[in-house]
């Protein structure tokens, strides 16, 4: 069966969405073209600039032309001065936590300015990531950029922390002061703290003399001494028990009421659970939409097995389950800890009754569906990434990869990033792992050398997803392809790949070596230039020697055979030899191995595959 479809190539923006471009001349066009070509954002241009592939023309003025947009867009990138940006934007601009991210790009493209919101909007991230799809310099000036710091007010985004109450420009002055900044964690991952720069001013510990302080938790500011902010990790599950008919207004006073009581914070809220009978409870419904919250409901048969302090034999006699609220929440935080045993709540004049529990999850519920980003670093030098995959690794909430690997693209890496790298070894758990990240809500960058996809990890996420029956979108999935070791290898010896040509990996760890044996002989008799990847390891030196004598078979022993080792890297080391000699040659797992067809030739240091123009097997 085939099927026709839509790739998903528009992921790396997707955050930023609605994003308008705008640009007033034809060269500004150009330079955004690129956003609405390969990310779908809209070009906006002027009417008397025709020609623009995909744009769309405004006819009233630009600055009337922006304030229609302002409230509906999350970001704008103009090309257009700084100057001229400033006054069409100043009197739109609210709050740096609801303001649009703003960004410019000069005309010739050579800078990308974060403007505006560019902390809680983003526009700092963007202006990177425009500035790698562009080969442009980002120019980012907030204070947290130079220090190389998760900005205090962005640190808990990836994990769909929220906001509370605090002095936010206090404490992040602050820490871009460098002054200690304690922090205290009381729940939430603690994942961000693995990427920090080093001698960075976070206190984890009772710090002596903090200037500030972060708290990271459930519950309600005290009365500060020093500046504070408080991030709320969504870990506490709301268990809801109520009468038929009990209203939204009954449902959100008596969660207010409870919160107060127990200083807890309503931010801190995952997420309300409840006996699957009441999943159409009008009041409830409308609760958790007005206050995106998911609602989990559990059936009774599952409820009546979690024990609980409060059991009740009424609700057992009416529901099937001797609790409804402490079981709920209990179940919808993984059973760790019930934080507020059950209370039930009235109102004078109003019908209804609720129960209410409190339950603390382990891990807070981030509320996004999560991504991987399978991507192919090339083979090392930097400039040989293309700009979508650069984009990606800087786009990606967590970056996993062989260790390497990730230090080959360590510039790449911002503050705040979290960064796993893992020994080549284990190769199946780096797959788990970015899964189990993805599936918690977060996008996750997983690199390879050359290309992921050609004995690389891209394959392997594929192959885990499948056997635990992904559905095919969530998460979602988007391959980035690089330049893999027979292109690179080639580029440095000449053309040897003008013909048909194949790669074979010589590491029978995972192929059985007659499978192996096999291919070669197809590769050798069929005449295909073949790469040998993978060709030799301290403990595997047999592989190569056979697979030079199965090629000697049906090849002249002078045929030109290119010996690449790291190619693109420091230690780069390019030999150019015939088959019979390979075996003098130093060649390990850093190596690639090219040989050539009854056609390839050498010409001074060069390696040719004759293509066939000038007559074929001239
Ligand atoms: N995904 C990678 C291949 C991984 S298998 C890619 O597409 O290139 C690992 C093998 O690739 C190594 O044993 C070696 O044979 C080859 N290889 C990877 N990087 C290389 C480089 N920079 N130079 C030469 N060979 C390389």
């Amino acid at each position: 069966m085939s099927q026709v479809y839509e790739g998903t190539n528009k992921v790396l923006l997707a955050e930023f969405f609605p994003l308008s471009a705008i640009a007033t001349t034809i060269t500004g066009a150009k330079k955004l073209e690129v956003l609405s070509q390969n990310h779908g954002a809209t070009l906006w241009v002027p009417e008397d600039l025709i020609h623009i592939k995909g744009a769309k023309n405004y006819t009233i003025s630009l600055k009337y032309h922006i304030a229609q947009l302002w409230q509906t867009q999350r970001a704008f990138v103009f090309c257009l001065a700084t100057g001229a940006v400033v006054r069409l934007i100043a009197p739109l601009l609210q709050h740096k936590s609801t303001d649009p991210a703003v960004v410019v790009v000069d005309e010739t493209g050579s800078f990308v300015i974060s403007l505006c919101s560019g902390h809680q909007g983003g526009g700092d991230q963007l202006a990177k990531l425009i500035a790698l799809q562009l080969g442009a310099t980002p120019v980012l000036t907030g204070a947290s950029n130079g220090l190389g710091l998760p900005a205090v007010d962005m640190l808990g985004v990836p994990f769909g922390w929220r906001r509370g109450n605090g002095e936010w420009t206090g404490v992040s002055a602050a820490a871009a002061r460098g002054e200690v900044v304690q922090v205290i964690q009381e729940v939430g991952s603690t994942l961000w703290q693995n990427h920090l720069p080093p001698g960075h001013s976070f206190e984890f510990g009772a710090s002596v003399t903090p200037k500030a302080k972060i708290w990271i938790t459930a519950k309600l500011p005290s009365t500060p001494a020093l500046p504070e902010i408080y991030w709320h990790p969504r870990v506490l599950w709301v268990g809801i028990g109520c009468e038929r008919g009990s209203s939204r207004h009954l449902i959100e006073t008596a969660i207010g009421q409870v919160f107060r009581e127990h200083q807890l914070a309503e931010d801190a809220i995952a997420g309300i659970a409840t006996i699957d009978i009441k999943a159409d409870e009008v009041g409830l419904v409308e609760l958790c939409q007005e206050r995106h919250w998911p609602l989990k409901t559990f059936a009774a048969d599952v409820l009546r097995t979690v024990s609980v302090p409060n059991p009740s034999q009424v609700v057992e006699k009416e529901v099937g389950t001797p609790s409804v609220a402490e079981a709920a929440a209990l179940c919808a935080a993984d059973e760790v800890r019930l934080f507020v045993p059950k209370q039930i709540f009235r109102l004078q004049r109003e019908l209804g009754a609720v129960t209410i529990a409190v339950a603390e999850a382990e891990k807070e519920y981030i509320g996004r569906t999560g991504k991987i980003l399978l991507v192919g670093t090339g083979p090392g030098q930097l400039d040989q990434i293309t700009p979508a995959a650069k984009t990606a690794i800087s786009s990606a909430e967590v970056v996993i990869g062989y260790s390497l690997y990730i230090d080959l693209i360590n510039s790449l890496l911002s503050p705040g990033q979290i960064v796993e790298s893992l020994p080549i070894t284990k190769e199946r758990q780096r797959a788990q792992r970015a899964i189990e990240l993805a599936n918690w809500g977060l996008s996750v960058a997983v690199i390879s050398s050359g290309d992921c996809g050609i004995y690389g990890m891209a394959g392997l996420v594929l192959e885990e997803l499948q056997s635990i029956g992904w559905d095919g979108k969530t998460p979602s999935i988007q391959i980035f392809p690089g330049i893999t070791a027979l292109q690179a290898a080639a580029s440095r010896v000449g053309t040897p790949l003008m013909h048909d040509f194949c790669a074979i990996s010589l590491s029978d760890l995972l192929t059985p070596w007659e499978v192996i044996e096999k291919r070669l002989e197809a590769a050798a008799a069929a005449d295909f230039i073949t790469a040998l990847y993978n060709p030799r390891s301290q403990s595997r030196t047999k592989q190569l020697i056979i697979a030079g004598d199965i090629f000697l078979k049906y090849r002249d022993p002078n045929t030109p055979v290119a010996v690449v080792r790291s190619a693109y890297r420091q230690d780069e080391e390019i030999t150019l030899t015939t088959l019979e000699k390979l075996l003098d040659v130093t060649v390990d797992m850093l190596t690639t191995v090219l040989i050539g067809n009854s056609h390839t030739r050498t010409h001074a240091n060069w390696m040719i595959t004759p293509r066939g123009y000038l007559g074929f097997g001239s």
